[in-house]
């Protein structure tokens, strides 16, 4: 079948139009949905939540994730419910030692997981993508040319020309081994407090060591609503976390207060543990994120912790080369480019996120002291200001090898 890839003029390409079945209706999942539906592919996402809700609090689209979404068509939306986010400050007692700001004209954009869900659910039905829901994927084995879908429930879906895993870090087809991170975090939401005087365009992070960290990121509105909320967090070690239902709140409140007391008007509408939300992290890279008609997606294909905030974006970026790599190409060797894509990009950020997460989240005595006392002052020298605002805006290296960036938007409607 003969299909129309690329809408603007003089940039239109004709190529065959498959059927792919995309799992899990996720950040990457929603996004390669829309993008390969655009394209002119007959995409179907199938999702094991019968109503598809986002999990967890908050998160930040950095700007090279807000321009996956501006390919997408949901970018103004998103900027509609998003706060902006100019600055990453984070102290030590009254040392400074996180301080990096983003370019002026490309801040991030953080968001409620809901609001950022929200867009993207409207870019995927406006893109006509078929739906099905209430579907667990146990398996994707091959069928003839294509790779059926197998579920919980005993259905068979396809056969389908590609299957792209997109359902996250449980993926049940990615052979990724993540390794489990020694420490986690409790995650919660509130409206954002009128008594407070920390800067509602900045993420504010407090440490102890590496051993406790509170943060605050302003997250904009839900959709429907109209007043901003934060997201707040507390780092505890991973091991901690299954007790945490039973921590006495009222103690933790005064203990995160006393350690940090610009955070108590965004902790007085939090009364019970269960107002947070653990979060386990893990890391790991899949070497080749492909294999015969199948494709994985998002953090079915890499994870690390959130510390670069990066996460969300990768999964959104690998989307943008997926769809891109299958312009024009046969299925094996779209695979391929989309890998090659994506390789660099993916290592060096996994490499850095590796790097750099034991200095905020650990148990380390030698590194936090060489954070405040070394590379704090450093952090502080040109150039690094200007490596630490590309590294955290995504595009430290091209997100996508061989293409331009920003994208052209020759996907735009
Ligand atoms: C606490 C926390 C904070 C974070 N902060 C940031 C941040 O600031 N910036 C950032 O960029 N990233 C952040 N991340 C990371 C980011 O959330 C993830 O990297 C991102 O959501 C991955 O997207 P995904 O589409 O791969 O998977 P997900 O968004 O997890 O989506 C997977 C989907 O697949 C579905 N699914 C799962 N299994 C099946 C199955 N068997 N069958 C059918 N459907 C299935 C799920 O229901 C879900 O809808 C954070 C993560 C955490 C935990």
């Amino acid at each position: 079948m003969a299909g129309l890839i690329g809408r603007k003029a003089g940039a239109v390409q004709r190529a065959e139009t498959m059927r792919i079945a995309v799992i899990g209706a996720g950040m990457g999942g929603l996004a390669v949905a829309s993008l390969l539906a655009r394209d002119g592919h007959g995409v179907t996402l199938i999702e094991r939540f019968a109503a598809p809700r986002p999990l967890g609090s908050g998160l930040v689209v950095q700007p090279v994730g807000l321009a996956v979404l501006d390919e997408i068509g949901a970018g103004d939306a998103a900027r509609g419910l998003g706060a902006s986010v100019r600055r990453m400050l984070g102290h030590a007692g009254r040392r400074r030692v996180l301080d990096v700001a983003y370019r002026a004209t490309d801040p991030g954009l953080a968001m409620h997981r809901a609001a950022l869900f929200h867009v993207l659910w409207q870019a995927m039905q406006a893109a006509g993508v078929a739906l099905a829901t209430g579907h667990t994927v146990t398996a994707a084995p091959p069928d003839g040319a294509g790779r059926r879908v197998e579920t919980a429930g005993g259905d068979s879906l396809g056969p389908f020309d590609l299957v792209v895993d997109a359902s996250g870090a449980g993926s049940c087809l990615s052979g990724l081994k993540a390794r489990p991170l020694p420490f986690g975090a409790v995650w919660g939401h509130v409206p954002w407090p009128e008594a407070t005087d920390l800067p509602a365009d900045t993420l504010r992070q407090r440490y102890r060591a590496a051993s406790r960290m509170a943060g605050v990121l302003p997250v904009g509105c839900l959709p429907g609503e109209d007043r901003p909320r934060a997201a707040v967090f507390w780092s505890m070690p991973a091991a901690q976390l299954d007790a945490w239902p039973a921590t006495d709140f009222a103690v933790w409140k005064t203990r995160v207060t006393e350690f940090w007391p610009e955070i108590a008007p965004f902790l007085a509408p939090l009364t019970r543990a269960a107002d947070l939300t653990p979060a386990r992290y893990g890391h790991g890279t899949l070497r080749r994120p492909y294999a015969d008609r199948l494709a994985f997606i998002g953090d079915a294909a890499h994870r690390a912790s959130p510390q670069l905030g990066q996460g969300a974006n990768m999964a959104l970026l690998d989307a943008l080369a997926l769809a891109r790599a299958l312009r024009g190409r046969d299925v094996t060797a779209a695979l391929a480019q989309y890998a090659a894509m994506r390789r660099w990009h993916v290592r060096m950020y996994q490499a850095m996120s590796a790097a750099l997460t034991p200095a905020y989240q650990s148990d380390s005595r030698l590194l936090p002291p060489l954070r405040d006392l070394i590379l704090a002052p450093l952090s502080l020298v040109p150039p690094a200001p200007a490596i630490l605002t590309r590294l955290v805006s995504g595009d430290l290296i091209p997100p996508l090898a061989g293409e331009a960036w920003p994208p052209r938007g020759d996907l735009r409607a």
